[in-house]
């Protein structure tokens, strides 16, 4: 490391925000090895960037596609032309785009509640979901869930390599299967992200055995990291949140479902009503945030990707296992890596939190949260409350005690982050460096 690459107005500025010159300076080793990597993210953001451009461009978006709406929202072209935008930017015949689905479980919800009858069955095949599906789908008892409507479900885990267990799925299709679940990411697991490649193939696989199997991908935290999405691959429905990587930060709520013409008229007489479907929602003024969002993701899921692998750089670097690890591929933003002692979570968070723009000064503190077997402690100091492609990090206290980090608005931003968390991991005597 030398001052060509790093001036000391720099290092003073890090060290305002309680960067000692010594955690710069390995930081900036690592980041030295970096270049290829990161020209790797850069060109499929290109890329992105200008699959979304064509798609506003096609779609004529013009400046009274950002105005507002009110009450039942009747001829609101901005709606409308947005949900062309989706499904032009997922090469799908249609997209329901809203502010009205909550998050990611409710859009998800929306796209199983809607596809599904009394006497189907629902097979996920990437094993257990998402842990707020279980309600949904009755894993858990809930109010409401899939279960309580006669609606079954039935589950393949992945094989140990991560891979799907084609046999298994083959011999759990059954006359009452009617859709089939897949969760790109790894959520809170361990286990490998699937790359829309791999979902593409299962895909092929399953409608040989039956073409009416409705696909459903979770598509959660992995728009935009490659330069296909499970909706180039035959996916029915592929799904996620707006306030992960497609609304880019600037979507303040709303999820998105993209698929056939089918799932999503489905999808939308059961947001809505029967009969009413796409024609209502008004968009109150939200507009502008959803376009221009869906514009800077790209860039932003860049950013955050670069952050993901510089710490998974850094902590590996230190004797860390780190999930994905260095020099794997990624398919979504997220990133683990494994304390092996809680300390280790709980400073890592104190130092994302630290470098907020928002609620800096607060100290995160692991506690009871509802539906989780141990304490937890997030850090996040969002502009979107629970945004998490902005930068973030949570972890359970309990073994193996690993701490789940993603996003970052700006690649700056989760460089700071990550130096920070390295640093208080360092003033705690955890690490040496
Ligand atoms: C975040 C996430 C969800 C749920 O989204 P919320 O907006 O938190 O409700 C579902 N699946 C995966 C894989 C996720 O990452």
């Amino acid at each position: 490391m030398t001052d060509q690459t790093i001036t000391t107005e720099m290092v003073n500025m890090y060290q305002k925000l309680g960067i000692s010159s010594e955690v710069l300076l390995y930081c900036e080793d690592v980041l030295n090895t970096l270049k290829n990597r990161f020209e790797e993210f850069e060109q499929k953001a290109e890329y992105n960037q200008l699959k979304v451009i064509r798609a506003m461009q096609d779609e004529q978006v013009n400046a009274t596609h950002f105005s507002s709406s009110s009450g039942y929202g009747y001829d609101d072209a901005g709606r409308e032309t947005l949900e062309k935008v989706y499904a032009n930017v997922f090469h799908t015949e249609d997209a329901l785009v809203r502010p009205q689905i909550t998050c990611g479980t409710h859009a998800l919800a929306l796209a199983l509640f809607s596809n599904l009858r009394p006497g189907d069955e629902l097979l996920s095949i990437s094993g257990k979901p998402y842990d707020t599906l279980e309600e949904v789908i009755g894993i858990r008892e809930s109010l409401g869930s899939l279960k309580e409507y006669g609606i079954t479900y039935a589950q393949v885990d992945l094989l140990p390599d991560g891979s799907f267990d084609r046999e298994g799925i083959k011999n759990a299709i059954n006359e009452k299967t009617k859709m089939i679940a897949i969760q790109r990411s790894k959520g809170y697991q361990t286990r490998k992200t699937l790359s829309p490649y791999e979902i593409g193939d299962i895909i092929r696989f399953v409608k040989e055995i039956n073409q009416y199997l409705i696909v459903m991908v979770d598509n959660c935290y992995g728009e935009f990291v490659e330069c296909h999405e499970p909706s180039d691959f035959g996916a029915d429905m592929t799904v996620g949140s707006l306030i992960k990587n497609p609304g880019g930060g600037l979507a303040p709520v709303g999820g998105y479902i993209v698929g056939t013409k089918k799932c999503i008229e489905n999808a939308a007489y059961r947001l809505t009503a029967p009969g009413l479907g796409k024609e209502v929602g008004a968009s109150l003024g939200i507009l502008q945030s959803f376009y221009q969002g869906l514009f800077m993701a790209p860039s932003v899921v860049c950013g955050a990707l670069k952050g993901a692998v510089f710490a998974a750089n850094i902590y590996e670097r230190l004797g860390f296992k780190v999930v994905p690890d260095r020099n794997e591929p990624r398919y979504d933003i997220i990133q683990a890596i494994e304390f092996g002692m809680p300390e280790g979570v709980i400073e890592f968070c104190k130092g994302i939190q630290a470098a907020a723009p928002v609620d800096s000064y607060v100290t995160p503190e692991p506690w009871a949260m509802p539906g989780y077997d141990s304490d937890v402690i997030m850090a996040a100091g969002a502009f979107v409350q629970g945004s998490s492609i902005e930068l973030s990090a949570d972890g359970p206290i309990k073994p193996p005690y690993a701490v789940y980090f993603q996003g970052g608005l700006t690649w700056y931003h989760a460089k700071l982050g990550i130096i920070n968390s390295l640093q208080k991991l360092v003033d705690a005597g955890i690490v040496k460096l």
